[in-house]
């Protein structure tokens, strides 16, 4: 039965029919990617501003209302399931680039914005936001989970990619924390406090981001050891040496199999092996694969097999990125068994 009657009026009476308690819409919000069971909020509300935001924040302050803020929906905890019901804060209409510095390597963006749609307004600049976590998550849903992705190993995780915040705190105050520059040490770090707090701190509205110049030249590859061993190894050494690696993720033998069988057009042999992929000048690139290739070699590698289009380098971590819903799937046909996908970041 639904709750929270008034509220949701109050709300209706605010923001008209952006906010819902329509089968569907409740049926979409009450779980996200994980297994959990799900929970439907009472309704769900679609702001466009900071000040809707506010007001939202303020009459559930008022009655006691829960809130749970959402992106997309693809975080994997069940971070958006509102087990007490009450709204939820839908934030995709909140999804404009506000503004993009190209000099100092740097966006300010609605919560809503998808890092998908930045990398598409950036196209023309030469520059690219670098954190990616496979699914195309809200940046607002990306800081407050601080995700990292394939990317993390020389670019960041969203901790050190966010630079300031616009939050609308639980009684509907409005704070502003960090600034967009790079050298600043004054205050509390309250960036570093939300980033990362699931939405148990404030709703997000508004955030800075880094910015990364596009390089000139990419290369990425796959790599098969006999051992375990041999693969973490050459990982630990490469980064020991300060190698640039752009992403290198570790995969195991079972892993590879779950990718084998949900990727058509993927055929690995099962054992463990290495995605890599540099990112530098064509000569720097040149010098790294030397570099990890002999590091690779000692570790019983076999040859470096190449995704030399860009076509096939997207196909190569696209595989890496539908490796939760391939070890879902050989889950699903072999329960018993146990795969393991390590992400080699910073954290
Ligand atoms: C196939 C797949 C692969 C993935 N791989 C990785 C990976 O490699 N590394 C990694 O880190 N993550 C990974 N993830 C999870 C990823 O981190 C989340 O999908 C993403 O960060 C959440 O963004 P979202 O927009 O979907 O947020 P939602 O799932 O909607 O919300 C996530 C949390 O953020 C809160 N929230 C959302 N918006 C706001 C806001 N504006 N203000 C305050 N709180 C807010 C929500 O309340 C919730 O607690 C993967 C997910 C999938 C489906």
């Amino acid at each position: 039965m639904q709750q929270h009657n008034s509220t949701i009026q109050a709300l209706k009476d605010a923001l008209g029919d952006r906010v819902s308690t329509g089968d569907s819409i409740l049926d979409l919000h009450a779980s996200d990617e994980a297994h959990f069971h799900p929970q439907r909020p009472d309704a769900v509300a679609y702001p466009e501003s900071t000040d809707e935001v506010v007001q939202i924040v303020r009459r559930c302050a008022a009655d006691h209302c829960p809130i749970v803020p959402y992106g997309v929906g693809t975080s994997l905890e069940g971070h958006i399931i509102p087990v007490q019901g009450g709204i939820t804060v839908d934030t995709s209409r909140m999804n404009a680039v506000l503004e993009i510095h190209n000099d100092d390597m740097d966006a300010v963006v609605q919560p809503g914005v998808t890092r998908k749609q930045l990398n598409e307004a950036l196209k023309a600049t030469g520059l690219m936001f670098t954190v990616d976590p496979g699914a195309d998550a809200t940046l607002g849903g990306m800081a407050a989970t601080r995700a990292s992705g394939t990317n993390a190993v020389r670019y960041g995780t969203m901790r050190e990619n966010v630079m300031a915040l616009e939050v609308v705190l639980a009684d509907g105050r409005v704070i502003r924390t960090g600034t967009r520059a790079r050298k600043s040490s004054a205050g509390y770090d309250l960036t570093r406090l939300f980033v990362g707090s699931e939405g148990t701190l404030g709703l997000i509205t508004e955030l800075s981001v880094r910015l990364f110049g596009r390089p000139e030249a990419t290369a990425a590859a796959t790599c098969r050891f006999d051992t375990v061993e041999g693969a973490v190894n050459t990982v630990i050494l490469a980064i020991q040496l300060g190698i640039p690696l752009a992403r290198i993720e570790f995969i195991d033998a079972l892993s590879i199999r779950a990718l084998n069988q949900y990727n058509d057009d993927m055929s690995l042999a099962e054992s463990p092996h290495l995605f890599l992929e540099f990112h530098g000048t064509e000569a720097g690139v040149a010098e790294q694969i030397n570099q990890v290739k002999a590091l690779a070699n000692e570790g019983g590698a076999d040859e470096f097999q190449w995704a030399r289009k860009t076509e096939d380098q997207t196909a190569l971590w696209r595989a890496r990125h539908d490796a939760y819903y391939a070890t879902k799937a050989l889950r699903n046909r072999y329960g018993h068994l146990k795969s393991t996908i390590i992400i080699i970041s910073y954290i």
